[in-house]
Formats: C-alpha cells, structure tokens, sequence
C-alpha cells in the first residue's frame, strides 16, 4: 500500500521516492550457510548487524544441507525483524523476506555418487587420506563436511534456487562480530564484482598442489592479470595471499559467468577439494585474479571478527566517522609498523604478520576512504 511506500521512502531517503531505487535496493541478499546448532551464535551476530549496518532492510537467504528447526527458523527471524532499532519494526516486517532453503544432497556432498562426480576418486582411499592429513595438522584435515563446505562456496551457492532473484550477496557467519558502522550494498561501487575485508595467507598444507593446478588451466590468463601481483609468489610460485571469504560481498553475475564458472569447474575436476582440503578462500581469490579487474575488486576498510583474527580501520578518521568500537594497533608500537606502502594505516590489530593487505594497497586503495554521503552518519 502507499502508505508503506511513504514509510520506506522517509526511512531510506536515498531512494528518492523513485520505485526503481527501490527495487534495486531489493536486488541484494545477506546469505548465510549455516547449522541449526549454530542458533546462538548467528543470533548475536544478527543482533550486531541490526546496529552496525546503517540501512538494515535487506533481505535473507539461510542454508542448510539438513532442514532448519522450526525454532532455529523462529528465533532467527525474530532477530532480524523485531531488533532493528534505528529504524521501524514495522517496515522491517513489509520490507525484508526471510528464506530458508535446503540443498540437495547431491549437490552438497558429490562423493555419494562419486563415479559419476569423479571416476579417478576412491572413497576408501580418500578417508585414508584425510585420517593422514588429520595426522598431520592439516586444518579441518579429517572432515567430509568441511570440504562439502568449501566446495560449495566455491561453486554451489549461486545455483541455488532461492538466490535468483538477486544480484549481490553479502556472506555472514555466525559468531562474526562487525565493529564500525557500514553498509554492505550502499557502499558497493558501480562496478564492484567483489569486496573483502581480510586478507592473509592460507596454510600451506591445505594447498600442495592448487597453484600448479591453476597454472596448467588452460585458458589461463593471470600473469596478464594486473590483479596477478597480489598472489605472486617467488619463483613463479604463490604467495599464498587470498581474500578471507567468511565477510565477501559477491555480484552473482560475476559468479554465474561462464569464465568463473569454467575455472571452477576445472579446479573441481582434479579432486583437490578432496584430496587436498582446498579453501574456498584461495580459490574465489584465484578466480578474482583470473577473471577481474583491480577496479571490479573493492576493501571494505571496517571492523570486523572471525575467530581468530580481527581488522580494524587504521585511520582515526575513517574509525571516527563510522563509530567503530575496535581497538586499533598501538601508536606507541608505531615503529614496528610496516607502513611505507600506506603511511595513514595502521595494520590491522591481529594480522600485522600474515596480513595481505600490504599486498593490496600496491594498487593504490587504502590511501583514501570511500564511503558513501549518508546524511545521518
Ligand atoms: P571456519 O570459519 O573456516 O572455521 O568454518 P565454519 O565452521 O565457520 O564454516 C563456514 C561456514 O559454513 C559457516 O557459516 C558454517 O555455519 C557453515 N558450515 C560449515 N560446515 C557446514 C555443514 O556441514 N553444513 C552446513 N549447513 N553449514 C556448514
Ligand atoms: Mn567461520
């Protein structure tokens, strides 16, 4: 009804009373793969989301390779839609859909029907494997799901049938905490493809063979790629740098591309996701670099937690302007900074050994701040 339409128009001014902002506005999606046992923790983190993000009206997508609990679907929407207290609970009622979807199983967990998935593969000898790699401290080693896990972030999640309808995700996990106000679409420059907020090296051991993999890909173009210099490595190796995908926001255009999905289609055909333990995280960052532009590429400079790492904005205006509550790294400990690439920045708090960030700020960013003009920030 119209007098919804005033209320969304006055509590989001930036439409501008114009239907087509608005509908673009309802073109992005918080995604979330998620357990029901993870009820508590994605609570708090929807909890904080209500707070942080300046316009908290988008809409949902939770799933699940089991079916949600009717109470984990309950408490869930009940978060999202009864604590947002900046704006109307009222129009988050009219405003946001919530969906809850399950995968199939098939597509979750492809060694079901492994000779059809990958004849080359063995399932008794792939649990030999993981008890070894288990052995040997290789993180998450010995779990089938965690692999299902990474594979389907890498190239499951945009098939799904209750994503279609939109064009942008931003991912959430439970037990993530976001520290200084920001917000995930409106922030999104025109030609954004992806942003991150993290970057640092992957372990090594999850990956023996990925960057040679990628490297014999045969339509490979990366060493054209100007984004080619944030993964480079010594000796035509792998730095081992890639985007920390628990917080990316993602154009679903980009990964529903048949350049994106080419390149995972082939990582996936060698089994590394099974007999490595191949991240999700090194392969969005090798399609990134193989597929985009540094432009198309976007850091959101905001505080953020995932267990067992945190960033926070290096700039006391950028933390003044969007409220943040981290702690940034000491000035007394200035010294040990290596800040020559970006003399405004502290390294964020928790990565000033591994981060990657250094290796993006080669492309210039992370000088100045890109933030949108709200009128209420
Ligand atoms: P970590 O961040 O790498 O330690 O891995 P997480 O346990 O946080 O898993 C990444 C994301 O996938 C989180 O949102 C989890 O809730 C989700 N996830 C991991 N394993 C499974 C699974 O077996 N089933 C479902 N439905 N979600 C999963
Ligand atoms: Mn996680």
């Amino acid at each position: 009804s119209s007098t919804i339409l005033n209320d969304i128009y006055a509590e989001l001014p930036f439409l501008n009373n114009n239907i087509d902002n608005l509908k673009k506005y309802k073109e992005n999606a918080i995604y979330i793969l998620i357990r029901n046992y993870e009820l508590d923790d994605i609570c708090e983190t929807i909890l904080n989301y209500v707070n942080r993000v300046v316009y908290p009206y988008y809409d949902f997508v939770f799933l699940n390779d089991k079916a949600f609990d009717p109470y984990f679907i309950e408490k869930t929407s009940h978060y999202i839609l009864n604590r947002i207290n900046k704006g109307s609970e009222r129009l988050a009622k009219q405003l946001i859909r919530i969906s809850y979807g399950l995968i199939n199983n098939d597509i979750w967990d492809p060694l079901q029907n492994i000779d059809e998935y990958n004849p080359s593969l063995n399932l008794t000898r792939l649990k030999e494997n993981w008890e070894q790699q288990e052995k040997d401290n290789v993180l998450y080693g010995g779990s089938r799901s965690y692999r299902n896990m990474c594979r389907y972030q890498s190239l499951g999640f945009y098939k799904h049938p209750l994503l279609n309808d939109y064009k942008y995700t931003m991912r959430m996990e439970p037990g993530v905490k976001y520290t200084c106000d920001f917000d995930p679409f409106l922030e999104l420059r025109e030609n954004t493809k992806y942003a991150f907020t993290i970057a640092l090296l992957e372990y090594e051991n999850t990956i023996p063979t990925l960057f040679d993999t990628y490297k014999e890909y045969p339509f490979l173009k990366y060493k054209q790629a100007e984004l080619f210099k944030f993964i480079q490595g010594s000796d035509d190796g792998y730095n081992r740098c890639h985007f920390w995908t628990n917080f990316e926001i993602i154009s679903l255009d980009w990964v529903r591309s048949v350049e994106y999905n080419n390149l995972m289609d082939y990582l996936d055909q060698k089994g590394g996701f099974y007999l490595e333990r191949w991240g999700d995280a090194p392969l969005r960052t090798l399609a990134v670099v193989e597929t985009l532009n540094v432009n198309e590429v976007q850091w959101y400079d905001i505080g953020y937690f995932h267990n067992p790492f945190s960033s926070c904005p290096g700039s006391y205006e950028v933390r003044k302007l969007r409220k943040c509550c981290c702690d940034a790294w000491d000035p007394e400990n200035m010294d040990k900074i290596p800040n020559e690439d970006a003399p405004n920045y502290n390294v964020p708090l928790g990565l000033q050994d591994f981060s990657c960030l250094k290796e993006w700020w080669k492309f210039g960013e992370g000088k100045h701040f890109l933030f949108k003009d709200y009128d209420n920030l």
